[in-house]
């Protein structure tokens, strides 16, 4: 027998995620007067800890895909994928511009060092370009000073054939917090962006789901988000919940309680003692650790449902364990399962926020050695369900 836990992927609710997301732009960008923008599906971290292969199914409706990792996108590509693929950090090494090739991958272009592998290659396909301004990020891109130039140097290599025709990106630092930021590192990149450039991607999850961007906007006909988080059924930001947003969690982490143990008040539990029951308690046992991808910093008190009914973890989270309070719950016994987070559970940002991280970082780091069970469609689900 495997040990009880898994890592429930809701292909229905991924789907469902981007129907809201895409509702959201369309809505939003007719009020403006534009054309919705097209829709990179942001998968990279193995879709953010859903798998490739469920990010490609749900997403069928996505105008393409963005990641970083050039093994994924070939994934893709060989799962079927057939429209545009974006590696949102380029090439690392000159030997990747044959992979491009071959598999028509759009590349991000964000340093000088980028364009100097490109200046050199021998290319059979012409590739698809995106160059990436730093706007006050200061992560990945061009400073302001040097985009014209760099954009000028791809441009050239248009003309020779290397590329087939270049974009304009740029990355907010806080899109899901300080608006007047966002506001600021577009009117930057307005102010260098030619407006003759066809392509632009400028929103990630928080930016795609703000119409205070929309007057904001470059002009260029072809707008792409980028949307990640929210496609997961996490929120990207921290005073809206994902249900507020109406994203259903794509992702349930749930473990059974394999023991149960009486303590009686005044007895510690778990490494350090680190809870001190006050009153006796009726203490689950759950086949789920920090070596699984369940925050080892989440402390007592954080949520945890078992038989439906939400309640309270109890001391320090050990590697393969962790202990929940059954006394609110008589009829929860060995086999009974607990819903660490996602379907019929917390949600996965409430358990981030309580052990100070952020969804985006638990559902990336659930471990393989947690199996994967993957609801296809909504009989699945209805069957799970029950
Ligand atoms: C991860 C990432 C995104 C998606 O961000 P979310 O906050 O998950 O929506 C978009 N663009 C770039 C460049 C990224 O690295």
């Amino acid at each position: 027998m495997p040990r009880p836990i898994s890592a429930i992927i809701s292909i229905p609710a991924l789907r469902h995620n981007l129907a809201v997301v895409i509702e959201t732009l369309r809505e939003n960008y007719a009020s403006v007067d534009r054309e919705p923008p097209f829709v990179w599906a942001v998968i990279k971290a193995n879709a953010y800890g859903h798998g490739i292969e469920a990010g490609v199914a749900a997403f069928a409706q996505a105008d393409g895909l963005a990641m970083l990792d050039f093994s994924e996108a070939i994934r893709c590509r060989e799962l079927g994928w057939t429209k545009p693929i974006m590696l949102l950090e380029g090439l690392f090494d000159p030997d990747d511009i044959a992979t491009a090739c071959q598999y028509n991958l759009t590349v991000v272009v964000h340093s000088f060092n980028q364009i100097e592998m490109l200046k050199a290659a021998t290319i059979t396909q012409a590739l698809e370009v995106m160059v990436k301004m730093n706007t006050g990020m200061n992560r990945l891109g061009f400073s302001p000073a040097d985009f014209s130039m760099a954009f000028q140097q791809i441009q050239d290599l248009v003309n020779e054939g290397v590329v087939a025709s270049a974009g304009a990106m740029t990355h907010f630092a806080r899109a899901d917090d300080d608006f007047l930021v966002t506001k600021t590192q577009l009117e930057l990149f307005n102010r260098v962006v030619p407006d003759a450039v066809q392509r632009v991607s400028v929103c990630n999850s928080a930016a795609s789901l703000r119409a205070e961007v929309l007057p904001y906007l470059p002009v260029a006909t072809d707008q792409w988000v980028r949307p990640g988080i929210c496609l997961y059924g996490s929120s990207p930001f921290s005073t809206r919940s994902a249900a507020h947003l109406g994203l259903r969690p794509a992702q349930s982490l749930q473990a059974e309680i394999i023991s149960i143990q009486h303590v009686e008040a005044g007895e510690g539990i778990g490494y350090g003692h680190a809870y001190e029951a006050s009153t006796p308690l009726r203490v689950g046992i759950v086949a789920c650790g920090y070596a699984d991808g369940y925050p080892r910093h989440a402390p007592s008190g954080t949520p945890i449902s078992v038989e439906g009914v939400e309640t309270r973890l109890l001391g320090r989270v050990s590697m393969d364990m962790l202990m929940v309070d059954l006394t609110p719950i008589p009829h929860a016994k060995e086999g009974s399962i607990a819903v660490l987070w996602g379907q019929n559970g917390p949600s996965v940002d409430t358990v981030a926020h309580c052990a100070g991280t952020l969804g985006y970082e638990l559902l990336c780091a659930v471990a393989p050695r947690v199996p994967r069970v993957i609801l296809n469609n909504d009989e699945d689900e209805a069957k799970h369900e029950r």
